[in-house]
Order: structure tokens, then sequence, then C-alpha cells
């Protein structure tokens, strides 16, 4: 029998960086070009890997700043975090990190599954950050670090799929405890 599980994870990040657009390419397969900022949006896909079939529930949300105070429902019963910057943005890095900040405390300082995307990297030219930078912010978290593009379609799949292994990961971590 293949397991059937429910898996809720909560896209994060400052305003325009393309959390709507890499949930769009994930769940609907195209790119959407112009800006329509989101209030919040949750999109539904079922994921096979392997025997198991996932039910992901994914929440993308308006974007945060430094100030963003986390709604309890970016928290209680979330599964896991993707973490989206621009690698355009420097500003947009410096926020994620005041976001960690806030789930860790959140969830009571455990460890958390977390994906860090760096998106947008098909505009590299006009980078702020390197993807050094994203790598060791994410390492410093244990979590998983990747660059992508919603406009290539560049990793974009990788991304979600990453998450559902990082919060087996960290519940097979717990569970060996
Ligand atoms: P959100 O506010 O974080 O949800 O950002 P959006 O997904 O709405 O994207 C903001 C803007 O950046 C839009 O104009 C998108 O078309 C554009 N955009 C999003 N992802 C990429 C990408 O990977 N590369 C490029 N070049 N533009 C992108």
């Amino acid at each position: 029998m293949p397991l059937v599980r429910y898996r809720k994870v909560v896209i994060l990040g400052y305003r325009s960086v393309g959390k709507t657009s890499l949930a769009h390419q994930f769940v609907e397969g195209e790119f959407l070009e112009g800006y329509d900022p989101t209030v919040e949006n949750t999109y539904s896909k079922i994921v096979t890997l392997g025997k198991d079939e996932f039910h992901l529930q994914l929440v993308d949300t308006a974007g945060q700043d430094e100030y963003s105070i986390l709604p309890y429902s970016f928290i209680i019963g979330v599964h896991g975090y993707v973490l989206v910057y621009s690698v355009t943005s420097l500003h947009s890095f410096q926020v994620i990190e005041s976001l960690y900040q806030k789930l860790h405390e959140g969830h009571g300082k455990t460890r958390l599954p977390v994906v860090l995307v760096g998106n947008k990297a098909d505009l590299s030219p006009d980078r702020e950050v390197q993807a050094v930078e994203g790598k060791k912010l994410a390492e410093s978290w244990g979590a998983t670090f990747m660059e992508s593009s919603a406009r290539e379609n560049q990793l974009t799949q990788g991304i979600f799929i990453k998450i559902i292994h990082e919060i087996a990961r960290v519940e097979n971590s717990y569970g060996q405890e």
C-alpha cells in the first residue's frame, strides 16, 4: 500500500522575489510575466515520490520584511518552509535572515525543514548576492540551498521535491533521538 501524507509548506520572502512565480511554475508549469502582488494564495498538488504520495499544500504569502510579525497560521501545522530571496537584491537576502530567526523562535528553536532559494538566477549580471553566501547561510541552519529561475523553469520542480525530502529528513532525525 502506498503511503499518503499531507504536507503544508509556506513560501516566505521579501516582496517581488518570485514566490508566486515559483509556486505557479511548479503547479501550473508556466511563467507569469508582470507583477501582481499576492495577498495570500494556496496551491495544492499531489506529488508521487517512489511508492509514497504527498498531498502538498503550498501557501504563497504576501511579501514580508524585517518588521513583519508572522501570524500563527505560518507556524502552527506547517511542516516546512521555502524561503526565497532574489540574487539581484541584497536586501531580500537580509530579510531572509530575520525571517528565519522569527520562525526558529516561533517553533521553539527546534530544527526546521527549510529550503533556501536564491531566485532570478537568470539575471546573474545584476547579481548582488553570490551563491556561496546563500550556501553558507543555509549550512548555518543545517538546511538546503538552491538557486533557481522561475522564468527559465530552472530547478523549480526540484525546490518542492527537496522540501518534501527535507521534512522527512528532519522527522527521521527526531525519530532517532
Ligand atoms: P513575489 O512577490 O515574491 O510573489 O514575486 P512574483 O512571483 O510576483 O515576481 C515578481 C516579479 O519578478 C514579476 O515581474 C516576475 O515576472 C519576476 N520574476 C519572478 N521570478 C523571476 C525569475 O526567476 N527571473 C526573472 N527574470 N524574473 C522573475
